[in-house]
């Protein structure tokens, strides 16, 4: 991998106080607003964050300039900007692990790559153990990270509660018996990682063209020609989809039918409070996670609503299935208060894992099916779907993530670590 560094002093710690002392008004926008060209090298639907890292590394590893991210909304709209913020690399199976562990490196790089400060924080995160089983599954999980690169630890409930002494342990039905550890897990800034990559790609020449849906693409004799936009035709070469929840509903404009559906997912925010969480928690006898923001919110999120849904709101059942946990897990979180809470747009595989591929419809890529475990992805994703469109060869961390494995009956069905599509 080539990190380039190539913004290095625009945000330097003497320009802050030059700019201080002249009221701010050296300033410029972090990213053009431009109006779109006819034509392009690639066109990448989707300005969310695996959109724009798609771009940013297709001008960066690639030398691919004469590229457009065409956003039907505004950059940072979508899930990049929703989501709970937890990076991990902490999956069993072959096609996931070494994929998600090459992005958490790309994650401990970023920031000196987009000279942008992404608040990348590796506090950790702790998947606990409320069984014996459980303990198995879990040293199994904890070995195959290993042998993939990563970092894994096994502890017992003694060092859990040296951790995190908040926890209740001594609950009868989900007793804490330890935890699986990812020291260089954690979390980052959402919203800064789309506007980090956002004035990176555009430093390269890279056109973000905002508030321009694709309602559709043009496709002659089995090649794609470029897409129909609200601002009209842009022709293009190649053309990669990266639009998450709405990845159903804009490749069927291509005639395609994705073995992808959509789910709504909640976020939650309390108000703020001391330092209280160390790292990320997740609940082993539930679906319950936690970490703490910089500025003290407690940030929790549980399950996907329980239908399929466009709308970027969740509903009350679902909070008060993710209030349980968080009250079986952590009783004194019943004291806090929830301060806000929003829903996002989930596009769930029918194996739960992802799919960075090309379609049967000359120069047309697909990425997508990241459900809620894309966030981690970004950097990955984006590399690789970049690595596709530049060379129109695979990636080798990438190659179980094509659409043929449904085909081909090779799923990569992740079970605990990652989206699960039968329980819902
Ligand atoms: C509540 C919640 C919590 C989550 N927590 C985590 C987590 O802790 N860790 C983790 O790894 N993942 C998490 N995720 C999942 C993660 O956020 C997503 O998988 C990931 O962000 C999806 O990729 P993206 O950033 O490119 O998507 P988005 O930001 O949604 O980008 C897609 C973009 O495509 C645009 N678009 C759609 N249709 C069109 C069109 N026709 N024309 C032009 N543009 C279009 C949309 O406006 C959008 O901006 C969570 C998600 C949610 C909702």
């Amino acid at each position: 991998m080539r990190i380039t560094g190539q913004n290095s002093g625009r945000y330097s710690g003497l320009r802050v106080i030059r700019e201080a002392l002249g009221g701010h008004r050296g300033w410029k926008p972090a990213w053009r607003d431009p109006e779109p060209k006819p034509a392009y090298d690639i066109i990448v639907v989707g300005g969310g964050g695996h959109g724009l890292a798609t771009a940013h590394y297709l001008a960066s590893q690639f030398g691919v300039t004469s590229v457009a991210v065409i956003e039907k909304g505004w950059i940072g709209g979508g899930n990049v900007g929703r989501n709970t913020t937890i990076i991990r690399s902490n999956y069993l199976l072959d096609g996931n692990e070494p994929f998600y562990e090459m992005s958490l490196k790309l994650w401990e790089g970023l920031e000196q790559d987009l000279n942008y400060n992404a608040m990348v924080s590796q506090r950790g995160i702790l998947n606990l153990i409320h069984s014996d089983a459980q303990r198995d599954a879990y040293r199994r999980r904890g070995n195959a990270m290993m042998l993939n690169g990563a970092d894994a630890e096994l502890l017992n409930a003694e060092q859990v509660r040296a951790e995190c002494p908040f926890l209740n342990f001594d609950n009868n039905r989900f007793p804490i018996k330890g935890g699986l550890a990812q020291r260089r897990g954690g979390t980052v800034r959402h919203d800064a990682v789309a506007w980090g990559y956002a004035r990176a790609a555009d430093s390269r020449g890279v056109d973000i063209i905002q508030n321009c849906e694709v309602t559709g693409f043009r496709i002659q004799k089995g090649k794609c020609l470029g897409v129909e936009t609200s601002k009209g035709f842009i022709a293009a070469k190649k053309v990669g989809v990266a639009v998450a929840g709405n990845s159903g509903k804009v490749m069927a404009k291509a005639g395609m039918r994705l073995p992808i559906e959509s789910h709504v997912l909640q976020a939650f925010v309390s108000e703020g409070l001391k330092p209280i969480i160390p790292g990320v928690i997740t609940f082993g006898a539930g679906h319950f996670y936690i970490s703490q923001s910089d500025k003290g919110g407690l940030v929790f999120g549980g399950d996907i609503d329980g239908y399929n849904s466009y709308a970027q709101r969740g509903n009350l059942p679902t909070v008060e299935d993710v209030c349980e946990g968080g009250m079986a897990l952590m009783p004194m979180i019943g004291r806090a208060r929830l301060l806000r809470m929003w829903g996002g747009v989930m596009d769930m595989s029918m194996d739960g894992s992802p799919i960075i591929d090309r379609t049967d419809i000359d120069g047309l890529y697909f990425n997508g099916g990241w459900c809620y475990g894309g966030f981690k992805a970004t950097p990955g994703s984006g590399w690789c779907f970049a690595h596709l469109m530049a060379t129109d060869t695979t990636h080798k961390t990438a190659t179980q993530l094509r659409f043929d494995r449904f085909q081909r009956g090779y799923m990569i069905d992740e079970k605990g670590s990652g989206a699960q599509p039968n329980l819902h």
